[in-house]
């Protein structure tokens, strides 16, 4: 952890913050002005509708887009102004990231994706870690499985090891119980919850799931290109 990260109590402060997309049919824009600020330990549950900006937004927050306009410092660092090498940096020590689709690497074991973040990074013996991880997410036994003789769930179990393997400052997850049946997706947020607790971890969760959103210390909605306060169901009943 960088002293900058250490000291400061906002994990992620966003100003302004737009994002347009140039595509041959014109300019999309899709973040018209958010504004967000997360405190270490908060967890945010993010909802909205489909094609909201939602993935869009935690690309940003993830150093894996650059907004178009606006501030945003995530973990000390100023992520709309970095140069490439110092936002590779970041990605690599200060953020961690679930996907719906798991996203993990077919021709590698479960154990070679999760060690994969730590071959970027020094100190400590790689496998180690991994192997400690993914005995965390309780696949220790699964190591030298690939993800095609794994269930989704245990895919996301892997992913989730992967993500936080290097101990992320913001662990960031987009809809990741949306490819798994209710039963699956539960198993699977009751362990993100525990490890998020335990590690002391930020966590910016989006999902359409209320019962998932009332888990957070926080929920938010994206509408208009803007982040609100609250969940949308409040929203749409007022309106
Ligand atoms: P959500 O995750 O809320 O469903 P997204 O952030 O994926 O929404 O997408 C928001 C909008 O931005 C959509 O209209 C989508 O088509 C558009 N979009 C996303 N990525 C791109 C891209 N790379 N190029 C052009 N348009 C994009
Ligand atoms: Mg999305």
């Amino acid at each position: 952890m960088n002293e900058v990260d250490g000291a400061s109590p906002l994990i992620v402060r966003a100003r302004a913050l737009h994002k347009s997309y140039a595509t041959a049919a014109g300019s999309v824009s899709v973040l018209r002005g958010v504004d967000l600020e997360v405190l270490r330990g908060q967890t945010v549950a993010v909802a909205g509708e489909s094609g909201s900006g939602k993935s869009t937004l935690l690309a940003l927050l993830a150093g894996l887009d650059v907004p178009s306009s606006g501030e945003l410092e995530v973990a000390g660092t100023n992520v709309a102004a970095a140069p490439e090498h110092a936002l590779a940096d970041f990605r690599s020590r200060s953020v961690g990231i679930v996907f719906q689709h798991f996203h993990l690497i077919r021709s590698l074991t479960a154990l070679e994706n999760v060690r994969l973040p730590l071959e970027l990074r020094d100190g400590g013996d790689p496998s180690d870690r991994a192997h400690k991880a993914l005995h965390a997410v309780g696949l220790g036994h699964r190591r030298d499985h690939f993800p095609a003789q794994l269930s989704g769930g245990e895919c996301q179990r892997v992913a989730i090891a992967r993500a936080l393997v290097t101990e992320p400052a913001l662990l960031l997850a987009d809809e990741p119980t949306g490819n798994l049946d209710e039963r699956t997706g539960r198993h699977v947020v009751d362990l993100l919850f525990a490890l998020v607790e335990m590690a002391t971890t930020t966590l910016v969760l989006v999902t359409h799931s209320a019962a998932l959103a009332a888990r957070c210390s926080r929920s938010l909605f994206l509408a208009d290109g803007r982040l609100h306060e609250g969940t949308g169901a409040v929203a749409a009943a007022r309106a």
